[in-house]
C-alpha cells in the first residue's frame, strides 16, 4: 500500500496536500477552528442561517428517515419543501436530493444516455463533471462561459446526436461570477437542447433563482438543481423543472432511488429558513455592493476571488490572515486552475469587518 504514501509526499512536495481543520463551534461569522476563535469569511452560510434551529422541527419529525423516499421515507414535510421549492424557482415542481452531488450526478446521468451530447462549461462543479462522465454521453467542454464557443459546436455537432444538454453552473463556486444564461436560453431553444442550470450559489444570494437576473421563466426545457446547504442554511438539494420530470427522477434516477431520504426535519427547518431569506438577501446584496466597491473584485455573488498565482503565496496570504483572526481559505489545483483566496461574505459580516479585510486586502499588491 505504499503508493498511497508516495502519491501523499508529492502532493506536499508540491503545496497541494490537504488536512481536514476541525471546528468546535456551531457555523457562523465567528468560529472556533483549531482551538481558535477567527473571524469566518470561507462558509457557503450566506445568509447566517445554519446556526438557526427550531426545537419543535425536531419534536414534530424527530431525527431520523428512516428509509428511502420511495420505501417509507417520504414525509409530508417533503412534499411541502418541495411544493415552495417548485413556486420560488417557478417551475411547475421540484424533488428534493440528499445532497447537491447527488441531485447533479443524479440528474444528468438520468437524462443524459449513450448517442447523446452534453455540453460542459470548463469551470462547472465536480459533481457536473462526475455526473457527465457516468452518463456515458458524448461530453464537449466549451470555454469558460463562451458563447461563441457553445454556438460553432452546436452548429458542428448537434445533428449527430439524438438528445443534447447543455450544462453550467449559474453562479461559480471558485470565481463568484454568472454564466450568460440569457443567451444559454436562447441556444437551448434554437438547438432543440435540454439547459441545466446549478444554482447552488445562486438560490437566496441573487434571487430565488438566477434566471431572475435575465428575467427568464424556466420552461420545460429548463431544469434547475439548488442546494440547501448553502443559504438556506440546513443540508439537501431539489432539481426543479417539469412535472413529467420530477416522475422520470422518481422512477429512474439511481441517486434518488437507492440512498435515505433527507431528514424531515431537515425540510422542516428549511421551510422556517425559507421566511428569513428576503430580508437577509436585500441585506446581503448591500453588503456584497459595499464590499465590491472597496475591493473592486470583480463578482456578481457573495463569492469573491482573490487570485495569487502560486500555490506557495495563497497558502502564505492565508496564513497571514489567519495570524490577524481571519480565516480566508487558500483553494489550490486540482479544485482551481489559479490558486486564490476564496472570501464569502455572509449576512451577518458587519461594514466594519468586511472594511477590515478590504483594507488588508487592498494593502497586497494584485497580480
Ligand atoms: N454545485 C455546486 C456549484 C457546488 O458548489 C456544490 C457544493 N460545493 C454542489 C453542487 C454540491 O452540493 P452539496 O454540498 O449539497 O453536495
Amino acid at each position: 500500500m505504499n503508493w498511497m504514501e508516495k502519491e501523499l509526499e508529492t502532493l506536499k512536495k508540491r503545496q497541494l496536500y490537504r488536512e481536514l481543520k476541525v471546528l468546535s463551534s456551531p457555523q457562523g461569522k465567528k468560529i472556533i477552528i483549531n482551538g481558535r476563535e477567527v473571524l469566518n469569511f470561507s462558509s457557503n452560510d450566506y445568509l447566517s442561517l445554519a446556526s438557526k434551529f427550531s426545537c419543535e422541527c425536531l419534536e414534530n419529525w424527530k431525527s431520523g428517515a428512516g428509509a428511502s423516499r420511495l420505501v417509507c421515507g417520504n414525509f409530508e414535510v417533503h412534499e411541502v419543501l418541495e411544493q415552495k421549492l417548485a413556486e420560488l424557482k417557478k417551475t411547475e415542481s421540484a424533488l428534493l436530493f440528499s445532497t447537491g452531488y447527488m441531485a447533479n450526478v443524479g440528474v444528468i446521468s438520468t437524462l443524459a444516455k449513450e448517442g447523446d451530447l452534453i455540453l460542459s462549461d470548463e469551470l462547472n462543479h465536480a459533481s457536473i463533471i462526475d455526473g457527465c462522465r457516468l452518463s456515458k454521453a458524448e461530453v464537449k467542454i466549451f470555454k469558460h462561459c463562451s458563447v461563441e464557443e457553445l454556438e460553432l459546436i452546436l452548429s458542428k455537432e448537434r445533428k449527430n446526436y439524438r438528445r443534447c444538454f447543455i450544462v453550467t453552473d449559474s453562479i461559480f463556486s471558485m470565481d463568484g461570477d454568472v454564466a450568460p444564461l440569457d443567451k444559454l436560453f436562447q441556444l437551448k431553444d434554437l438547438y432543440d437542447a435540454v439547459l441545466i442550470i446549478d444554482d447552488a450559489h445562486a438560490t437566496g444570494v441573487v434571487g430565488w433563482s438566477s434566471l431572475e437576473i435575465f428575467d427568464l421563466i424556466p420552461d420545460e426545457r429548463t431544469v434547475i438543481v439548488g442546494t440547501l446547504g448553502k443559504a438556506l442554511g440546513t443540508f439537501g438539494a431539489f432539481v426543479a423543472g417539469s412535472k413529467i420530470l420530477k416522475g422520470y427522477l422518481i422512477n429512474k434516477c439511481r441517486s434518488f432511488i437507492f440512498t435515505t431520504a433527507l431528514p424531515p426535519y431537515i425540510a422542516c427547518q428549511t421551510l422556517k429558513n425559507l421566511e428569513l431569506v428576503p430580508k437577509r438577501m436585500k441585506a446581503l446584496q448591500k453588503k456584497i455592493e459595499f464590499f465590491k466597491n472597496l475591493t473592486r473584485i470583480n463578482s456578481m455573488s457573495a463569492i469573491f476571488p482573490f487570485i495569487t498565482g502560486s500555490e506557495e503565496s495563497a497558502l502564505k496570504l492565508s496564513k497571514s490572515l489567519w495570524e490577524k483572526g481571519i480565516f480566508v481559505p487558500a483553494i489550490r489545483p486540482p479544485t482551481v486552475k489559479k490558486s486564490r483566496l476564496r472570501i464569502a461574505i455572509n449576512y451577518d459580516h458587519t461594514l466594519e469587518e468586511l472594511k477590515f479585510l478590504a483594507e488588508i486586502l487592498c494593502s497586497i499588491p494584485r497580480i
